[in-house]
């Protein structure tokens, strides 16, 4: 479903991202681990087109991700984020959030978006909250919130930053089971996370990250209980 081939991405001359290659098949779960300011955002932005790469290629079910080319506003639609920072708009209703994709970027009835918006509070908990604005909630309800958002544009796989990483450690778990559960109803999920429980349990396969490539790839249960590189087992030893 997500294809990167061989992207690599500079800021100014420091080049972040050195040739990545990686693939995430319909389905499944791949969690992305590594150092802070190892370019595990950077990859993130570059699959939904929030930033450019300098060279390789991405596509998402065939369709080479250009931010640029007008395709970029379809590929953003199937392929939501849910940000470290909730990214609500504050003066707005729960509801409203929820709705704002649907009826402002795919122009769906008002109706049938707060039909679903409503389904997709109830899924995630928050059915009593739609009336509520942002700042009311607890930051565990709002990344709820931000979840529910991502699901209302109905796309094909979500991509999370770090989406506990601002919770107190009490509000972790409540947004962690809304995720292991859209996990085991078959969602094509990117998790960027510093949970390894959660790695391990959930994702498919983890990545592992540093300096801009790969260090080690491959299925949850090796990479993270038996590491074969150095840098992993290092990187291991320091978060759990
Ligand atoms: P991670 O998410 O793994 O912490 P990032 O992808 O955010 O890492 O960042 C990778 C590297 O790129 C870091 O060295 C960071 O400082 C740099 N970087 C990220 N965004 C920018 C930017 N907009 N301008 C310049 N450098 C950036
Ligand atoms: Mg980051």
């Amino acid at each position: 479903m997500i294809e990167l081939r061989d992207i690599r991405k500079s800021y100014g001359s420091v080049e972040v991202l050195k040739g990545i290659t990686a693939s995430v098949e319909k389905g499944e779960v791949v969690c992305i681990i590594g150092p802070s300011g190892s370019g595990k955002s950077t990859i993130l932005r570059c699959i939904n087109g929030l930033e450019s790469y300098n060279s390789g290629e991405i596509l998402v079910e065939g369709q080479r991700v250009d931010r640029n080319a007008p395709s970029i506003v379809s590929i953003r639609t199937q392929v939501s984020m849910v940000f470290q920072r909730f990214n609500l708009f504050p003066h707005r209703t729960v509801l409203e959030n929820v709705i704002e994709g649907p009826v402002f970027v795919k122009k769906e009835p008002r109706k049938e978006a707060i039909e679903r918006a409503r389904m997709l509070l109830a899924q995630v908990g928050l059915a009593e909250k739609a009336d509520a604005h942002p700042p009311q909630l607890s930051g565990g309800q709002q990344q709820r919130v931000a979840i529910a958002r991502a699901l209302a544009m109905q796309p094909k796989a979500i991509l999370f930053d770090e989406p506990t990483s601002a919770l107190d450690p009490e509000l972790v778990g409540e947004v962690l089971g809304v995720m292991r559960k859209l996990a085991d109803d078959g969602m094509t999920m990117v998790v960027v996370t510093h949970e390894m429980g959660f790695a391990k349990e959930v994702a498919d396969r983890v990545l592992f990250i540093d300096g801009g490539v790969i260090v080690e790839q491959g299925a949850a249960k090796d990479v993270l209980n038996d590491p074969k590189h150095a840098r992993t087992q290092d990187f291991l030893r320091r978060v759990l």
